[in-house]
């Protein structure tokens, strides 16, 4: 399994965040490599880890002072053998080749996680969405499509929103592939309730991560009632998450952005969590104007030279980090653990470094990986693709229900694959080897391709 490891590394030394995943993931899926040496002679690692295509493209567009401006686009289609590649599309100054690397591995095990049948890809272009009118959003967007579009189709891949990609350029996208194909199809999913979309997609993965919460701790006899819960993130997944907890009776006490977070110790009920949807949604306000509207509440700070982020130091019982991938590193998960955390389920991809993430759980603090705890996202966009093929559009309870048995059936299964593999209560191990296997046997079955 070595080799692996260094021939990824030997052939993109500097892809730092992919090379972290397929070494989570790889190490992880040792005891099911040891035992069947039918995925070696078939190569299924070693090409489950190169990309079956990545298309990088020009994305020029005018800006409201008519300057040309030019961004990088891509798509990365990891993996399509047991359904069309699937995953989202990221608008971030940060995207490069190796996080949407990073983002359409883990989108292969995860989408095979949820038994429905997704492949996994991931796109973006390194734009910043923050500061620009809806004009130049609009401009960029249709740009973007008029080469993405190519690439793309309900039965071949199937892009989603993700960080910087909300329902306004969702619908910009939509807008502009529907014009060049002159086709209204699946094709993206995510879209507006009055044009394909379903309900509860845009709460789908913040949902699921609280379903999922209260699943381990229903094994462990305990429920969310009365927690006092940290969430990073503003976005769609941390306001997703803290909703199920305030409805599920916990406690929420946090909320960040790029620049900072925010910490109420009343507790953050749904009125206040409605005037974060406004400020991020709508008004596309910082974090920082919650303390102007609730001055009982303090805004701390965060710069990038910061070696660890406040926002870990408060005590929480539970934590859910809902920003982005290495949130939390070793000297914040030495805080939280100094601060008696008891449960960390992430809505985020990859938000622990691997270091902070050996470090919780070998606390043996209760740990839901992305991997299997935000699935419940790209379940409901399967869903909804289900839903654009028969032409009907479900009650959001019966699309709620549909979400709460998935979690639970991914709970169980990564639990049951931890506890076969020598790992009893081991999520992490539990959910890389269901998506793994599932992957590979599919590999297996269709040949060396
Ligand atoms: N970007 C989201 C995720 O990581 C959604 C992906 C999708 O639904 O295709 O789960």
């Amino acid at each position: 399994m070595t080799h692996i490891l260094h021939d990824a590394h030997d052939r993109d030394p500097h892809e730092k965040e992919f090379l972290q995943a397929v070494a989570d993931v790889m190490t992880s899926v040792q005891p099911v490599l040891d035992k069947t040496p039918e995925y070696r002679h078939h190569g299924i690692a070693r090409r489950m880890v190169e990309p079956e295509r990545i298309i990088t493209f020009r994305v020029p567009w005018l800006d409201d002072a008519q300057q040309v401006r030019v961004n990088r686009g891509f798509r990365v289609e990891m993996n399509n053998a047991i359904g069309p590649y699937k995953g989202g599309l990221r608008f971030h100054p940060s995207v490069n080749q190796s996080i949407l690397k990073f983002l359409a591995f883990e989108h292969v095990l995860k989408n095979a996680l949820t038994t429905m049948p997704l492949g996994g890809a991931a796109g973006g272009a390194d734009f910043d969405p923050k500061g620009k009118s809806d004009a130049e959003v609009m401009r960029f967007c249709q740009s973007f499509m008029a080469e993405l579009f190519r690439h793309i189709g309900a039965d071949t891949d199937v892009p989603e929103g993700d960080i910087g990609v909300g329902s306004r350029e969702i619908g910009y996208l939509f807008g502009m592939y529907r014009k060049l194909c002159n086709q209204f199809s699946g094709v993206i999913t995510g879209k507006g309730l009055g044009w394909g979309g379903s309900l509860i997609r845009p709460e789908a993965a913040g949902f699921g991560c609280v379903y999922f919460a209260a699943q381990m701790l229903a094994a462990r006899n305990d429920t969310l009632e009365g927690k006092t819960c940290l969430i990073s993130g503003s976005g769609n997944v941390a306001q997703a998450t803290a909703r199920k907890l305030i409805e599920m009776g916990a406690k929420v006490m946090t909320f960040s952005d790029s620049s900072g977070h925010i910490y109420d110790e009343q507790g953050i009920d749904l009125d206040k969590l409605e005037f974060v949807k406004r400020l991020k949604n709508i008004r596309r306000g910082r974090i920082s104007e919650y303390v102007d509207q609730y001055p009982d509440a303090t805004y701390t700070p965060t710069t990038p030279e910061m070696e660890s982020n406040p926002l870990w130091e408060h005590r929480g019982q539970f934590v859910f980090p809902c920003a982005t991938q290495n949130e939390i590193n070793a000297q914040d998960a030495y805080h939280l653990i100094n601060n008696n955390v008891k449960l960390v389920c992430e809505g985020a991809s990859m938000p622990c470094t691997s270091q902070a993430r050996t470090i919780i759980m070998d606390k043996g603090i209760l740990y839901g990986p992305g991997n299997a705890a935000n699935a419940g996202g790209v379940a409901v966009s399967g869903l909804e693709l289900t839903q654009n093929s028969i032409r009907l559009t479900w009650l959001g309870d019966e699309v709620d229900s549909r979400l709460k048995i998935i979690m639970k059936g991914i709970h169980d299964t990564c639990l049951a694959a931890a506890d076969a593999n020598g790992h009893p209560g081991n999520y992490f191990i539990g959910a890389n080897i269901v998506g793994f296997i599932k992957v590979a046997e599919a590999m297996l079955d269709q040949g060396v391709i």
